[in-house]
């Protein structure tokens, strides 16, 4: 994979969809996932141009992010997270992308130092109700974000999504279209939410078109992971 060539390709493709959707140039910012690929790669990235991340698993992660530490490198969580990983979370992540619940946020407030800026955070929903997905469902995020917002070492930023998997373009976009719909609901409650993270390698274009302003994209930049199903 030619990142530097591939970096180019999926901005450019980010740019087509916000001109397609009449959107302004640079309203979607791209987050660059990184799980399973080493320091190496992402530093070609970061050369490249790119200086957002996204990694899902903290100790592969914090690796990473030592050895990058001379680069100037936004690092987001975006992986399902466990009360004993917040500390460690708390101590080296720019923002985290996959709040669930207050327990796991009040820990990551009080953990955070007082000598860094506060940290940045969506909570993830799981937009499309599923059993075994992990998210807040849509009818709990209002009550979820009013708590958020009393926790004065977090900034609440928006909400990420990941609707379920197919191929079906309707199914895509009313998923992605009620995503937009919460986002707008909070927007109107809470200032400062500027964040809808929705929309990856295989649907971005769609996401864009409903509105996202964060994508995450693993595969379309780094190539296929030779690690399945992570
Ligand atoms: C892996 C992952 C991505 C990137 O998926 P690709 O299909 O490789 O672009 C985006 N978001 C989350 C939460 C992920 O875990």
């Amino acid at each position: 994979m030619d990142i530097k060539k591939q970096l180019q390709n999926i901005n450019n493709s980010i740019n087509q969809a916000e001109i397609k959707a009449q959107r302004s140039s640079g309203s979607v910012q791209l987050l660059a996932v990184s799980k399973t690929w080493p320091a190496a790669t992402l530093r070609l990235a970061a050369q490249a141009g790119q200086n957002c991340f996204g990694e899902n698993y903290l100790q592969e992660a914090l690796v990473k992010i030592d050895e990058l530490s001379e680069l100037e490198l936004e690092w987001h969580f975006i992986g399902p997270i466990q009360s004993n990983k917040t500390r460690d979370i708390a101590a080296h992540f720019d923002w985290v992308q996959s709040i669930d619940r207050l327990k796991i946020a009040q820990r990551l407030n009080d953990q955070r130092n007082e000598q860094q800026a506060v940290l940045n955070v969506c909570i993830q929903v799981n937009i499309d109700n599923e059993n075994s997905k992990s998210g807040v469902n849509a009818e709990n995020v209002i009550s979820l974000a009013q708590q958020i917002s009393q926790l004065s070492r977090l900034k609440l930023r928006g909400i990420m999504v990941i609707p379920t998997k197919t191929d079906h373009l309707s199914q895509q976009q009313s998923a992605f279209l009620r995503a937009h719909h919460l986002y707008s609901e909070l927007q109107q409650q809470f200032p400062g939410i500027d964040t809808l993270s929705m929309g990856m390698t295989h649907d971005m274009q769609i996401a864009i078109s409903a509105g996202s302003t964060m994508v995450r994209v693993g595969t379309g930049l780094f190539g296929q992971r030779l690690t399945p199903n992570v």
